[in-house]
């Protein structure tokens, strides 16, 4: 089994926030896994990460509309303050993206963030609070695949499975998590707004590539941590934040290459698309809910082989992936339709998958890269329990909330 990130640590909830493992079980459910369905709506002023009102409402910049961004956001403008989200991409959600093109009608597949474990309270739970619906992540059915050394297995899905905890995925898409966030904040998102530029005095100036400035009383930065690099502080940051963006602090690379059949052709013997090979890869089936005669597999690889697959240009990458398959799926060829893939290395807003430092990295840097800068204040999956998962950028955004709220 390829191994996985870290399973989630969580942090002690704030004091300001109501119980987290309480929400959870008002919205019922999540503990037994299975299908899941949080259609059943909850009072709309539950949130795992609900802030009391505020004394004294704060002008509060938020830079990236990620998750810990979206969700920074969303609960200090319900509890007063005054946000206004910078986001750099055409589109909100960060390292959550799911792709819908070139597959047919309503398929898709995830670039990034997929799986939900089933512990993962902050995710569940705001799924939960916007009324999304889940749905179980891997098949129970057919047989999963696993080729190591040449030899190609076929394994039941009772042993496959026993290797894995219940995940389970958004109905429709990850994108729709963030997306509710957005909806709910409205036209205090604003994208396509790269910031360049933030100066602290007395108040905060925060200037994106189109010129136009913001002034708050605090900023929080939600920026992956090579791309803090990209942005011009005054006073610059401290020299750990410095060390850590220069390269100090390790982060992982992962590519996804989708490949769209025209039929399901390794239904023909009993498998379900899925299994794990020695690439090293995981090979995911993510269309088998879906209706309809084709499918999409993906490969996920991450380290030296993403970093091989992306010195390829894109049809090339597809090519390969293609070829390799015959290796397993003999005859793969003759069915592929068209093909596509995202490298998170490669995209200018992520620059890297997740933070996966070394311990020294970690101990040395870890809890510098949380700290506030006199009115700025940090957040991202790579300052929290659970890094490389939403869990981890949700807890490290309700974490940040809570310090620009309470002081
Ligand atoms: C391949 C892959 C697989 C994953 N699988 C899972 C999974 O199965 N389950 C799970 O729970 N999690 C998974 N994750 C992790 C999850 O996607 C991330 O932990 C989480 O989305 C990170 O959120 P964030 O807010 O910390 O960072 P980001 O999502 O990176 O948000 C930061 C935002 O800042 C923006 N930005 C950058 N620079 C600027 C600037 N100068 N000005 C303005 N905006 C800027 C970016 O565009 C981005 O939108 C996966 C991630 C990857 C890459």
């Amino acid at each position: 089994m390829i191994a996985d990130r870290p399973e989630a640590i969580l942090a002690t909830p704030d004091s300001r926030t109501i119980n987290r493992r309480d929400f959870v079980r008002r919205v019922g459910g999540l503990a037994g896994l299975g299908l899941i369905s949080c259609s059943s709506p909850v009072e709309p002023e539950d949130s795992p990460g609900t802030l009391t009102p505020a004394d004294q409402p704060l002008r509060v910049v938020v830079v990236g509309a990620g998750m810990s961004g979206l969700v920074a956001a969303y609960e200090l403008s319900r509890a007063g303050h005054d946000v206004t989200v910078l986001e750099a991409r055409e589109r909100v959600g960060g390292r959550v993206l799911t792709v819908r093109s070139p597959f047919a009608s309503g398929h898709s597949v995830e670039a990034g963030a997929a799986r939900i474990p089933p512990e993962h309270d902050l995710t569940l739970g705001y799924a939960g609070h916007f009324g999304l619906e889940l749905d179980r992540f891997y098949p129970e059915d057919g047989l999963f695949l696993r080729y190591e050394n040449g030899e190609r297995a076929t394994i039941p899905p009772s042993s496959f499975l026993s290797e894995w905890p219940d995940f389970v995925k958004i109905r429709g898409g990850s994108d729709r998590l963030p997306a509710a966030f957005a909806a709910e904040l409205g036209d205090r998102v604003v994208t396509a707004s790269a910031v360049t530029d933030i100066v602290a005095g007395s108040t905060v100036t925060t200037t994106a590539r189109d010129g136009q400035s913001y002034e708050s009383d605090r900023v929080l930065v939600t920026v992956p941590v090579p791309l803090l690099s990209s942005i011009r502080f005054s006073p610059a940051l401290s020299s750990a934040k410095t060390e850590a963006m220069n390269g100090g602090f390790h982060y992982q690379s992962a590519t996804r290459v989708f490949v769209r059949f025209r039929t399901r052709f390794w239904e023909a013997e009993g498998l379900n698309g899925w299994g794990t090979t020695d690439w090293p890869e995981e090979l995911w089936h993510s269309t088998w809910d879906a209706q309809g005669p084709e499918g999409v597999l993906l490969t996920y690889v991450r380290g030296a082989r993403a970093d091989e697959l992306d010195a390829l240009d894109g049809d090339a990458r597809v090519s390969r992936v293609l070829a390799h398959w015959e290796d397993y799926l003999p005859g793969a060829s003759a069915h592929f339709a068209s093909g596509t893939s995202h490298s998170w290395q490669r995209d200018p807003w992520s620059r890297a998958a997740w933070a996966e430092p070394t311990p020294t990295q970690d101990a040395e840097l870890g809890s510098a890269l949380a700290r506030p800068e006199g009115p700025v204040h940090f957040a991202g999956e790579h300052i929290s329990g659970a890094r490389g998962w939403m869990n981890g950028a949700l807890e490290s955004g309700l974490r940040a909330a809570g310090e620009i709220h309470g002081g």
